[in-house]
Formats: C-alpha cells, structure tokens, sequence
C-alpha cells in the first residue's frame, strides 16, 4: 500500500502545474502550489501515507458536513430540512442566484456556502463562546487531536474579505432560514472553515464516517447510523462542488473537498481519505488530488456503486 500511495503521489504531481491555489481569501495565496500528500485510514487502523501528508492546511468546505452532522444531532431533523434542502444545486458553491429564483427560496443543500451558513446557524450554544467551542470540540473528538485550533490568520482574512458570505447570510435571514444575529452566524462560519488539519486529520474523520459512526478503535459511537449515512449521501451527490457528478462516475466514492486543496474521502465500511494538494481545478477541487482518487479508485477497487 505505502508504495501504491507513493508511486500515485509521483505519477500525479504534474497536475499540480495546471491548477491555481485559491486567491479570493488573500491568506489562502501564501499556499504552495507544488504541495501533493495523502494519507489512508483503513478500518484495522493501518495508517499509510506519502508526500506533503503532514501538511497544515485549513479545512474550509471541508467543515460542512461535520457541522451537519453536529446540526443534525443538535436539532429535529425536520426542523434542518426546514432550513435547508436536500437537493444538488448545479451552481458554484459561493452561488447566491438560486436564494431568489428556487420556489422555496430555501438553499438547495448544506454542502453549498448558502446552505452551510444556514447549518452551522443551527448549532446549539447560549451564546457564540459556547457555539464555537461545540464546534471545535466536536472537530476535535472526530479527529481524535485535541490540539485542532483555528488558523486566526486565515479567519481575519475570510472574515475581512466574506461578503458574499455576507450577502448569502442576510439574504437567509430575511426569508426565515437563519434566526438570531447574522453577524454571529458569519462569524461561527468563518472560524469553522478556517480550522488547520492535515490529511491525517482528514482520513481520521473519514473512516468514522465509513464506519457509520462507530470509532473504530474504541467501539464508541460518536454519530448516530442515520446521521452517518446523510452525511455520505450529501458527500456523493454535492461534495465536489459542481463537479459532483463527473466524480461520481470517474471514482464513485463519497468525498468533500475544500478550496484550501483538502478532499476528505470516505469508503463505506472500508477506509478514510485524506488528499491535499492546494492548486485547485476551475471548479475548487484540488486538480491532482481528483487525479489521485481517480487512480486510488481503480486500483484499490474503491468504487461503491
Ligand atoms: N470559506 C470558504 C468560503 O466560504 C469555503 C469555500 C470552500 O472551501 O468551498 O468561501
């Protein structure tokens, strides 16, 4: 496994070159755009890795659906789907169009920017301080690494410079889908997103999801079965940004990726996936970690369809 996982990193890495790091959040353009890692998680606790694997960078959308899965275990679960849809957009994840032109007005689905701002509104807390340290600790345990923080620069800089975020945040708020003080929600946002992990981290949380909630080395179960498997069926159907379905039937494996060049991949029943490479493809996902996924998928037969 460990020289399958090199061998992928080398014959990929020239994908690297035709992709871009993010640029709309300035801290996010200090990135290396050279950077490839990887890091498997299977359910007998083997952990494999190989290049940039250790890598810090923030998890951005990559945070959405574990503050689903905290907002699913929070609240009725009619009362989210009240908030937010189930339903694939289409459209770019920073897309505002379809909060006027849906029926509903409703955001499509959580893995979206409109749709996550509307989730994380849904964790519980007296106040922001109790929010954000639910939210964290619940990063924590599923990573199973106490020391996750907050990357404060790129929090600044998201925070400075979100005002499409912003825009969506109020735009919610007016038709009834966040309640309380937008600002407070936007800013619970921001920090979420702007949480540093490595792959590690990312292969850690994957593999809870694949084992449908259950920590494989403890036998406690930390998220329920129903809420695991939502989770997963958000990540096949929206999880690639609107590129979802080309990487449904190219790798066909549950994954969200982020625009900090993270790809979290869950294999039911089978292992967690941790991909970083931060030069991103037109649509936000990182351009070689597609590739090695791509490759991973074949030759592991990881498929799930
Ligand atoms: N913090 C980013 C934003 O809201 C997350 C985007 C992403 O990773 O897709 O714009």
């Amino acid at each position: 496994m460990k020289s399958i996982l090199k061998n992928t990193i080398s014959s990929n890495k020239k994908y690297t070159s035709n992709g871009k790091v993010a640029s709309y959040i300035p801290e996010l353009k200090k990135a290396n755009q050279d950077d490839l890692g990887i890091c498997i998680i299977d359910k007998n606790n083997n952990m494999y890795c190989a290049g940039d694997y250790n890598k810090k960078f923030t998890i951005q959308s990559i945070s959405k659906p574990i503050v689903l899965a905290l907002a699913l275990m929070d609240n009725e679960w009619e009362y989210v789907f009240s908030k937010v849809g189930m339903e694939p957009s289409g459209d770019p994840f920073n897309s505002i169009m379809k909060l006027e032109t849906n029926d509903t007005k409703k955001p499509c689905n959580p893995m979206i920017n409109a749709g996550a701002i509307a989730t994380t509104a849904l964790i519980k807390g007296k106040d922001l301080q109790e929010k954000e340290e639910r939210m964290i600790s619940f990063f924590r345990k599923l990573a199973k690494n106490d020391s996750l923080q907050i990357n404060e620069d790129v929090y600044k800089s998201e925070k400075l410079t979100g005002d499409r975020n912003r825009a969506m945040g109020y735009l919610l708020k007016n038709d009834g889908f966040i309640e309380g003080d937008v600002e407070e929600v936007l800013d619970l946002y921001f920090k979420q997103c702007s949480i540093e992990i490595d792959t590690v981290d990312l292969a850690r949380i994957g593999l809870l999801f694949a084992n449908y909630g259950i920590d494989m080395e403890t036998g406690e179960r930390i998220i329920s079965e129903d809420i695991s498997r939502m989770v997963k069926t958000f990540m096949v159907t929206c999880g690639m940004y609107d590129a979802s379905g080309e990487f449904a039937l190219k790798v066909g494996i549950p994954a969200k990726s982020g625009v900090g060049g993270g790809i979290m991949a869950s294999v039911p029943k089978r292992m967690g996936i941790g991909v970083f490479g931060p030069a991103l493809d037109k649509k936000g996902n990182s351009i070689a970690g597609l590739k090695i996924l791509e490759d991973l998928s074949k030759k592991l037969e990881l498929n799930i369809f």
